[in-house]
């Protein structure tokens, strides 16, 4: 008994000490934290998070009988304080050695959400008390529960009943049903755990108990708890101004929420510095919607681009439209069809081949060790070329046979562990995998060419450069991860050969006109139609465009029709302020022209020649004599120094 007498002299006493000098209208009121982009400029969509202000009388009934039922039953009683309730936490709280229970009323939640930080010590306990009696003392009831209504987190970024309402049924607080109201008043006990759209039955459950305590407290009849409860529930999330990079800011939210908690990232006021450009962003979200005009409505797509130098992400889009789906499609794996078989030539380069080396596009069986045989063959009309090609035209047409020719020459299994050094896990080395075997992420695939991009080096892909608090203290700081996994030799013949794509006669030729600068690319193209790739880069910014159904449903488009327009016009727009520079030829690369029909070095009667990169001393050694056997050209050449 005495030790009780003790505990509330103790808290009496530090109350009122606490209380001295504070001011209440000094108030510490929340504060949003916001997004910056590469150039410091503020990102629209973390700071503008809608934090709608309605009256006392926008809350409909239902909620306020069903928040205070369950939130606080004595809320019109009490002072702002639950002496008893106080009591019991304030024991068990000792008993326990430091802060674990509530016994919160709505004032005081109310107190602690306008007032004070999230940290659980005694201090903040005691002011929290005392903030809680000063608000009684300087608003009425219905004015503190509307302050509370317009304050208390729902979760999902939802700080208030409006935005609460908006955010899980698509309406206004006062259009809101009984049960509505009954389900959104069960969330702020714990946003995370009866999240309606991750835990629908949790959520569910939540609802009934508020309901019960409706009864309980006279609320609502036992049949109105009945039909009430019956009544489906259905979520819908409202069209919000979500700013230009919705996806990007869903994924900064949802890492710094993981590592801080949503409250703070919400209202702790924090920095936010991360690697996106506003500028490329708005030239993505020009060039997908033109390209996108005239899909489906569900067909999706996702851009990414990164920085070459240092794989920053400059600009992303995960998906067609966030409000009706916010889930990031830059993370999801798809098939990337032909867009894989630079890997593969590259390990070719590595392994002594050049750009010109000849193979035959005809019809081959290989014996697998199932038993059964595998017999690749190019896409459309016709299954084989049935003549010969240099690799790098057979990157440029993106044949098949000869990918896979190749692959099954230096070992699927070599391949697959080459790939793996631009970033890939889990290929499987299987005769197919330059055809796309294994699925990729779209951000994979751009941090992948992004090697090619920049000289052999690969660069781990960032987003958050830099989270600084609202006291200016620097929370954590990123730098770039590079390490370097193929020669820059090696990147350049590849960079040269995917040029060719773009050349005439490749298959990203449409894309060139409207690129206009210097840029290398590939098209991809899934057997079954369902994903449409083009994956690309100049020598300062790389980009992948991924085009398909979610389900996977055929979109019956090839890559350079429905990606490629994306990516050109994005880049082209994205680069106006970067110049138009070359990919960095190392001094031991050598520029040959070669006769595409031999592989050997053109002379002028050659009718379709290319300029090839090799590295020096394996450059082919004689000159077409397929097309050319005029002497006097021969003669003339000889006597040229
Ligand atoms: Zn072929
Ligand atoms: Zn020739």
């Amino acid at each position: 008994m005495f030790r009780k007498y003790l505990l509330i002299s103790i808290l009496l006493t530090t109350l009122l000490f606490c209380g001295c000098g504070v001011d209440i209208h000094q108030v510490n009121v929340p504060e949003a934290s916001v997004v910056y982009d590469i150039n410091g400029r503020p990102i629209k969509g973390l700071a503008e998070e809608n934090r709608i202000s309605i009256g006392f009388e926008e809350i409909p009934d239902s909620f306020k009988a069903a928040i205070i039922a369950v939130e606080d039953k004595n809320f019109y009683e009490h002072h702002g304080v639950d002496i008893s309730g106080i009591l019991r936490a304030f024991v068990l709280n000792i008993k326990a050695g430091k802060i674990t229970a509530g016994g919160s009323t709505i004032t005081q939640q109310t107190a602690k959400t306008l007032f004070l930080s999230n940290e659980r010590t005694w201090p903040r306990k005691i002011k929290e008390l005392f903030y809680a009696l000063e608000l009684e003392r300087s608003y009425s009831k219905d004015e503190i529960l509307t302050m509370y209504c317009n304050t208390i987190y729902f979760g999902h970024g939802a700080y208030g009943l409006e935005v609460a309402a908006r955010t899980f049924f698509n309406k206004n607080a006062q259009d809101l049903t009984a049960e509505e109201s009954a389900l959104l008043a069960g969330l702020p006990n714990a946003p995370s755990l009866y999240d309606p759209y991750i835990n629908p039955e949790k959520a569910k459950a939540r609802q009934g108990l508020v309901l019960q305590r409706m009864v309980e407290e006279g609320y609502i009849s036992e049949n109105d708890r009945e039909a009430i409860i019956s009544r489906e529930l259905k979520y819908q999330q409202a069209d919000y101004v979500l700013g230009e990079a919705p996806y990007f800011i869903a994924m900064v939210r949802d890492y710094l929420s993981k590592k801080y908690g949503e409250r703070m990232v919400y209202q702790g006021g924090m920095k936010i510095y991360t690697t996106l450009d506003l500028d490329m962003q708005k030239a993505a979200n020009r060039a997908y919607k033109e390209g996108m005009k005239e899909r489906e409505a569900d067909v999706q797509a996702a851009l990414v681009a990164l920085d070459a130098t240092n794989g920053h992400i400059r600009a992303l889009i995960g998906g067609r439209d966030f409000a009706s789906s916010n889930y990031n499609r830059v993370f999801s794996e798809r098939q990337p069809g032909s867009t894989f078989k630079p890997f593969l030539y590259s390990l070719a380069i590595e392994w002594g081949l050049t750009e010109a080396y000849m193979m035959k596009c005809e019809k081959v069986e290989f014996k697998l060790p199932t038993g059964d045989t595998y017999e690749p063959n190019d896409y459309g009309d016709e299954k084989y070329h049935w003549k010969e090609f240099t690799i790098k035209e057979a990157l440029m047409i993106s044949d098949n046979v000869i990918a896979v020719r190749v692959n099954d020459m230096l070992g699927a299994q070599h391949v697959a562990d080459h790939a793996e050094k631009f970033g890939f896990k889990g290929i499987q080395p299987i005769l197919s995998l330059p055809l796309g075997s294994k699925e990729v992420t779209p951000l994979d695939m751009a941090a992948a060419y992004n090697v090619f991009a920049n000289q052999g080096i690969y660069s781990e892909p960032i987003y958050v450069l830099k989270v600084v608090d609202q006291d200016g203290k620097v929370l954590e700081e990123s730098r770039t991860t590079q390490r370097q996994v193929i020669s820059p030799e090696n990147a350049y013949i590849v960079s040269d050969m995917l040029k060719g794509v773009m050349g005439p006669g490749g298959t990203g030729a449409n894309l060139q006109k409207t690129v206009g600068r210097t840029a290398a690319g590939k098209t991809g193209t899934t057997d079954d139609f369902n994903d449409a790739w083009f994956v690309g880069f100049t020598p300062q910014l790389c980009c992948a465009v991924w085009v398909g159904y979610d389900q996977g449903r055929n979109v019956n488009l090839v890559g350079s029709v429905a990606a490629g327009p994306i990516w050109a016009n994005f880049i082209r727009d994205a680069s106006v302020s970067l110049p138009d520079l070359d990919f960095e030829k190392p001094a031991n690369v050598n520029l040959i022209n070669v006769c595409l029909d031999t592989g050997l070095i053109s002379s002028e009667s050659c009718p379709r020649r290319s300029r090839m990169a090799f590295i020096e001393g394996t450059e082919p050694k004689e000159i077409c004599y397929y097309h050319t056997f005029n002497l006097d050209w021969l003669l003339k050449d000889a006597a040229t120094p």
